[in-house]
C-alpha cells in the first residue's frame, strides 16, 4: 500500500491533494482483502478519475484504484445477447468489442472516458441511450457486511445521472466489482439526436449498424469534447435541469430556440449546454480555467488551476445562468476533500 499519493495524477481535471494511502485492486479477492484491511478506514474506488473533482485535502484513507477485468459474452439466442464485464474494463472498448460483434444498446454511449464499474454509478448517458436501458444486475461488494452481493436493475434505483450509488442513504455503500448487459442483435432506427443526425446526414451514411453509429458519435463527439489526457476535463460540468412543463413553456415563450427534452409526469429536461451557450460567457477565463471553445458546458484545466480556481469559475457560470433564465444549474462530477 502506497501512502501520500498526489490524487491530481489519477484524475482527469488534474487537481486535488493526496491520499492517505492508495492500492490497486486487479481482483475481487484483491478488493476484498483491500477493505478488511482499510478496517474503519474510509474508502474511496476510483476508476478512470474522469467525473470526480478532488478538494485540497485530498482523501483521508484508502483510495483503492479499480482495475478488475473480464469480458464474456455468456448468453445467445438469435435476438439478444448478455455479456458481464470487469468493473475495471475500460468502458469505451466494452462498447468497441460489442459493436464488433454487431451488438446494439450501448453504441451512442462510445467515446465516454472511464471504467464499466462507474457507469452505473452515474448512470451514463448520451445521444438518447443510458446504462440502465440495457444493464441486467451489478455485482458489488457491500462494504457495510463486507459481503458480495447481486444487485438487480431495479435495486439500483436509476434516474438521470442517478442511482443508488451515487445518491441516497446507500451512497459510496457498494463497489460495483461487474455488471451484466444485455444486448440486441438490432438496428437503431432514426431520428437520432440532431447533431448525430446532422453528422449522418452529412456524410450520407443510412446504414446504422452498431459500428456505424459507434463511428458516428464518436466522431460527433472529437468536435464537442476535449481529449481529457490533453486537455484536464471532467466532459460535462453541468446535469440538464429537469423542471416542470409550465416552466418549460415560460421558458420556450421567452427563448424559442431553447432545447427542451419532454420527460412525462409534467416534467422536462432543459439543455445545460443550451443555458451555458446562450449565458454570455463564452470564452470566459478565470484563474487557470476556461469554458473550452467548442463546448461552453465543459469547462477546462490551463494547467495552474486549484481546486479554488475550479469553484470560482463554476459559481459565476451557475450565477449567470441563474439570474438570465432562473434556473439554477447542478454540478455533474462528484467531490471529495473539500
Ligand atoms: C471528455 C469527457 C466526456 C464525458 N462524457 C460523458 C457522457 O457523454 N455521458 C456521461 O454520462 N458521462 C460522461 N463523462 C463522465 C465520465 O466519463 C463518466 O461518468 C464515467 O463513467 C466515469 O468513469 P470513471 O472510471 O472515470 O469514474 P471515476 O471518476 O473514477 O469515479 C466517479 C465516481 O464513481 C465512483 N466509482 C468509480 N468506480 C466505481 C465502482 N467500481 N464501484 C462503485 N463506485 C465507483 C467513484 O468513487 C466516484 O464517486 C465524460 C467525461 C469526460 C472527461
Amino acid at each position: 500500500m502506497q501512502q501520500n499519493i498526489p490524487l491530481k495524477d489519477y484524475v482527469t481535471m488534474k487537481i486535488g491533494g493526496p491520499a492517505r494511502y492508495m492500492a490497486t485492486a486487479n481482483t475481487r479477492e484483491e478488493l476484498l482483502s483491500l477493505v478488511q484491511q482499510a478496517g474503519e478506514t474510509p474508502v474511496l474506488v476510483l476508476g478512470q478519475g474522469s467525473n470526480i473533482i478532488v478538494g485540497d485535502s485530498g482523501f483521508a484513507g484508502l483510495v483503492i484504484l479499480n482495475r478488475i477485468l473480464g469480458f464474456e459474452i455468456y448468453d445467445q439466442d438469435p435476438g439478444a445477447t448478455k455479456i458481464k464485464v470487469g468493473s475495471g474494463e475500460a468502458w469505451d472498448s466494452v462498447v468497441q468489442r460489442s459493436t464488433e460483434n454487431g451488438l446494439s444498446g450501448i453504441e451512442c454511449l462510445s467515446a465516454i472516458p472511464g471504467c464499466t464499474g462507474a457507469a452505473p454509478v452515474q448512470n451514463i448517458g448520451a445521444y438518447g441511450q443510458e446504462i440502465a436501458d440495457t444493464l441486467i444486475e451489478v455485482e458489488a461488494l457491500d462494504l457495510k457486511t463486507k459481503q458480495f452481493v447481486t444487485l438487480s436493475n431495479n435495486d439500483c434505483n436509476f434516474t438521470y445521472r442517478k442511482s443508488i450509488f451515487n445518491s441516497g442513504p446507500e451512497k459510496g455503500r457498494y463497489i460495483v466489482t461487474s455488471i451484466s448487459l444485455q444486448l440486441q442483435k438490432t438496428i437503431l432506427q432514426p431520428p437520432f439526436y440532431s447533431s448525430l443526425q446532422t453528422y449522418l446526414d452529412k456524410n450520407q451514411i443510412t446504414d446504422y449498424s452498431p459500428y456505424n453509429l459507434r463511428a458516428a458519435v464518436t466522431a460527433v463527439r472529437a468536435t464537442r469534447l476535449p481529449d481529457p489526457t490533453i486537455i484536464p476535463n471532467t466532459g460535462s460540468f453541468f446535469k440538464n435541469p429537469i423542471i416542470e412543463n409550465w416552466q418549460a413553456e415560460n421558458l420556450r415563450n421567452e427563448y424559442p430556440d431553447v432545447k427542451i427534452f419532454p420527460m412525462g409526469d409534467n416534467l422536462a429536461k432543459i439543455s445545460a449546454g443550451w443555458l451555458v451557450e446562450n449565458a454570455d460567457i463564452k470564452g470566459l477565463e478565470i484563474d487557470g480555467f476556461k469554458v473550452y471553445e467548442n463546448n461552453a458546458l465543459v469547462i477546462t484545466n490551463l494547467g495552474s488551476g486549484t481546486y479554488a480556481g475550479l469553484i470560482k469559475i463554476r459559481d459565476h457560470i451557475i450565477s449567470e445562468v441563474r439570474d438570465k433564465f432562473r434556473i439554477v444549474l447542478e454540478q455533474e462530477p462528484e467531490e471529495v476533500g473539500l
